[in-house]
Parts: structure tokens; C-alpha cells; sequence
């Protein structure tokens, strides 16, 4: 399908900074309250840069995405949602099937594991990007199931122990929270989902 790349970065970019509270009061739990922060500081970025990113062919835009975010957002998640990004720019055809989004994103979760020196089950937004990755590129997905299993996987960081990020520093009091990064994947990949099924 032809990506609406216009409708795709309004869409990630309104959630991303309507959840802005929800994101920091998430990091404030575990981590240095800034999540949402350094998330709506990236986005606000590139809805000021849309012109210029949606002037591009779609690979060259989401590269473009993916460096405003590594400038803007900072943190530990600035280079990985930026790596994550450029990346999909790198991989994604221009008229990308569901499963060829499972690929590219797949792509992504292994730069993202070797930026971030973390596995499954850290606690991190990997432990929603890589299982929705997987079942993407199975070939049976369908935007509700991508939806419910990115909510579920979001979900199922609360009683982690986080072993990479900020929030390893507490150690067993990681255990009970959501993870920050964990749901922001979550809102970025519901706001695709929506979009490329025209419900947005
Ligand atoms: P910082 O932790 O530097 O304050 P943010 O608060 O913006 O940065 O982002 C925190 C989120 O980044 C975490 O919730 C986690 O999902 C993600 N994260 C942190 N470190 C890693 C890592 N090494 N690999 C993958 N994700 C990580
Ligand atoms: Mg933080």
C-alpha cells in the first residue's frame, strides 16, 4: 500500500504530544520525568520541519524524521527512536505490504539491540517493538491485532525488572511501572495502525 506519509507524521505527532503528561508521569515512576518532554520537544520539531521532510521520497522523509529526532528529543531514547526511523527509511519499499513493515521494523529492533545493548525482557520499548515486529512479519496480522498486542506488550513491561535505561538504577523498585518507552512505542504504532486503516 502507498504510504499517506503527510497523515502518518500529523497523526504519530498529535498522540505523541496529547500523551506528553502520561509519558513523563510514566518516567517519573522510573526514571528522570522527562519522557514526555524529550518525546513532544522531537515532534514539535518535525510538524515545523513537515514542509520540508514530506518534500522528500518516503525513504529520504522518515531518514529525515529519524535525524530531527536524534537532535531534538535527547535522553537514551532520542538515538533510539532516531535510529529506529532511519532505519525504516533504509527498508521500507515504497508500496510496503504489512509483512514488509514487519521486516523493516525487525531491521529496526536489531540496530536498535545494538545501540542500546539490550535484550527482550529489559524493560524498554523493545519489548513492544520486537514482538510486533515478529507478528507483522508472520503474515496474520491485521491493525487490531498489531493494536492488541502492542497494548498487551506495553502492558507486560509492568512487572519487569528493567535491566537497561535509566530505570535499572532502582533495580527491584523498576518492578510495578509501565515502561515510559514502552508506551510510547505503543501509541506510535496504535496512531499507524489507525491512519493506514483510515480510522484516523
Ligand atoms: P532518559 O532515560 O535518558 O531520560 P527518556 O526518558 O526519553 O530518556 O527515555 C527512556 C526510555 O528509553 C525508557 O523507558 C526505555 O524504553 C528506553 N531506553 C532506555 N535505555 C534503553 C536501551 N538501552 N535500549 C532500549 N531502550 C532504552
Ligand atoms: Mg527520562
Amino acid at each position: 500500500m502507498a504510504l499517506p506519509l503527510d497523515k502518518m507524521l500529523d497523526t504519530l505527532s498529535a498522540r505523541i504530544i496529547a500523551a506528553a503528561d502520561e509519558l513523563t508521569d510514566l518516567d517519573s515512576a522510573i526514571g528522570d520525568a522527562d519522557h514526555g518532554l524529550n518525546m513532544k520537544r522531537g515532534f514539535e520539531a518535525v510538524q515545523a520541519e513537515r514542509a520540508s521532510i514530506l518534500a522528500k521520497p518516503s525513504g529520504e522523509a522518515l531518514k529525515a524524521v529519524g535525524m530531527m529526532l536524534v537532535m531534538k528529543v535527547g535522553g537514551a531514547s532520542g538515538p533510539l527512536y532516531g535510529t529506529l526511523f532511519m532505519t525504516l527509511g533504509k527498508e521500507l519499499p515504497d508500496q510496503p505490504t504489512l509483512a514488509d513493515m514487519g521486516r523493516a521494523l525487525n531491521a529496526s529492533v536489531t540496530a536498535l539491540k545494538a545501540r542500546g545493548k539490550a535484550e527482550i525482557g529489559n524493560k524498554t520499548m523493545l519489548d513492544v517493538l520486537a514482538p510486533v515486529a515478529a507478528h507483522l512479519e508472520s503474515g496474520t496480522a491485521t491493525f487490531d491485532s498489531v493494536r492488541t498486542l502492542a497494548a498487551e506488550s506495553a502492558k507486560a513491561t509492568i512487572p519487569m525488572k528493567a535491566i537497561r535505561g535509566r530505570a535499572s538504577f532502582l533495580g527491584e523498585r523498576s518492578i510495578g511501572h509501565m515502561d515510559p518507552g514502552a508506551r510510547s512505542s505503543e501509541i506510535m504504532i496504535a496512531a499507524v495502525c489507525d491512519v493506514l486503516e483510515g480510522t484516523s
